[in-house]
This record gives structure tokens, C-alpha cells and sequence, in this order.
């Protein structure tokens, strides 16, 4: 039984990202199964292959912003496509989305072996539209973690802690994640722990991640989505509060 208990999943993927397999209403179900109160719609923008094109995301509103008990926040995992941090949706859709992620993913910026992806996360920490830094932990995309962390808790961004992509095969994910972590208990910068969920199955599924927290003593206070309360006040705060309806 953990002491941290999540009542928001802040990255989960439905059928348009193209290789995920469950609609928008089925994941929300997903969120209600698992006792959550918030989820976070966050299918991959247009530059992964297979995924949906702009026009989705402009028409997300379609979605209620309350299904059942949970609150539906409309998202995007949008792809860092250069080394500037160049996003692939244009910035008038991203400011009317509720949580931007951005998200490095070696299948649409190709890693170059050797070269330190530091400049490319500071870029990302002054870009205003992005919410959160979606799974720091590649060890393909390496960074000085020391100067990145306090960079992005001094711009309000959440680092991501993500179930699905430290939890998996490789080890140096792992403890990436970990050594990041331990950073921004240090520095006092927010993070959130989310299950990238690709099925409904998933949603909520966070167990590793939350047991590696408790592990180094984690503060609570800094877990955005241990409180739906707490995410809406950021998401708030972040679109000058207004947030549609
Ligand atoms: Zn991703
Ligand atoms: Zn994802």
C-alpha cells in the first residue's frame, strides 16, 4: 500500500495516435475504474508516424469537460522536431489546449550519437505553451541535468516521471529517471507521475514509478497530480485563467 495516492493521469493515448487501441470515452472509463478524477487526452501530434492531423486537436472541444466523475483536461504530446525545440502543432492551437506536452521521441528527432541535448531543454523550459516535459529519461537524448531541472522549475514546468517509459526493458531509463527525480525533490520542482497509457487497460497504471518515489522520500507537495485540485489551479494559472468550458 503507497503512501502517494494519484488522482490524475496526465498522459494517455486513444486509437487516433495510430498505435494505441482505445477510444476517448473507454479511456475516460479507464480513469473512472481506477477511482481517478482527471485525465489528460494526449494523443501524439502530427509528426509521429500514423497519428492525426491538426484538425484534431482543434476540435477537441467536442469532448465534455466532465464524463461521469472525471474531468476531461484536452491535451497533446506534441514532437520536439529540431534542435531549437521547434514543436509540430502551430502555436494558436496549442494555446487553446489545456496541457502541452513536449516530448522528445527517437523515431521523429533522430539522435545524433554523442551530442548533449542540454540547449535543446533549456529551449524547451522558456517556450510559454508547454505544460510539461514529457519521459526526460532517454539515455539517447542526454542532458546536464544539473543546469536543466532548476531551468525548468524556474519557468513552471512539470517533469514528467513516466510509468511506461522508465518502467520498460532498459535499465538506464530507470535509473535516469530516478537520478532526474532526485533532482527536483532537490531543486523543489513539481513533477507529475503519469501511465502513458496506449489502452484503457493502463490508465492509472503507476505502481513502479510511485514505489521508486517513495523509495528516496519523494515530497508529496511537489506530485502535481496528487490533487485534481492542484492540476487545475496549474492548468489555470498557465492559460491566465481561462479555460474553457
Ligand atoms: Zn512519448
Ligand atoms: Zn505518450
Amino acid at each position: 500500500m503507497f503512501l502517494i495516492s494519484l488522482r490524475a493521469d496526465l498522459h494517455t493515448h486513444t486509437i487516433s495516435s495510430g498505435h494505441a487501441y482505445g477510444s476517448v470515452k473507454e479511456m475516460i472509463e479507464g480513469a473512472a475504474e481506477k477511482g481517478l478524477d482527471l485525465i489528460a487526452i494526449t494523443d501524439h501530434a502530427p509528426a509521429m508516424p500514423g497519428s492525426c492531423q491538426a484538425i484534431y486537436f482543434s476540435n477537441l472541444g467536442s469532448i465534455p469537460r466532465r464524463v461521469g466523475g472525471v474531468t476531461v483536461l484536452r491535451g497533446v504530446e506534441a514532437n520536439v522536431l529540431d534542435r531549437r525545440g521547434a514543436l509540430d502543432l502551430p502555436d494558436r492551437l496549442l494555446r487553446r489546449l489545456d496541457w502541452v506536452i513536449a516530448s522528445l521521441h527517437d523515431n521523429v528527432l533522430f539522435p545524433e550519437p554523442g551530442a548533449s541535448y542540454t540547449d535543446l531543454y533549456l529551449a524547451l523550459a522558456e517556450n510559454p505553451l508547454i505544460d510539461m516535459i514529457g519521459h526526460p529519461d532517454s539515455p539517447e537524448f542526454p542532458f546536464d541535468a544539473e543546469r536543466v531541472i532548476p531551468a525548468l522549475g524556474a519557468n513552471n514546468k512539470i517533469v514528467e516521471l513516466n510509468e511506461h517509459h522508465a518502467f520498460g526493458l532498459r535499465r538506464e531509463n530507470r535509473e535516469n529517471a530516478r537520478r532526474i527525480a532526485a533532482l527536483c525533490a532537490r531543486w523543489g520542482v513539481s513533477i507529475a507521475v503519469n501511465s502513458d497509457a496506449h489502452s484503457p487497460w493502463n490508465v492509472g497504471r503507476t505502481a513502479s514509478a510511485v514505489a521508486m518515489l517513495e523509495e528516496i522520500g519523494f515530497p508529496e507537495e511537489l506530485i502535481l497530480n496528487a490533487s485534481a485540485e492542484r492540476v487545475l489551479q496549474h492548468v489555470r494559472s498557465r492559460k491566465n485563467g481561462e479555460m474553457c468550458e
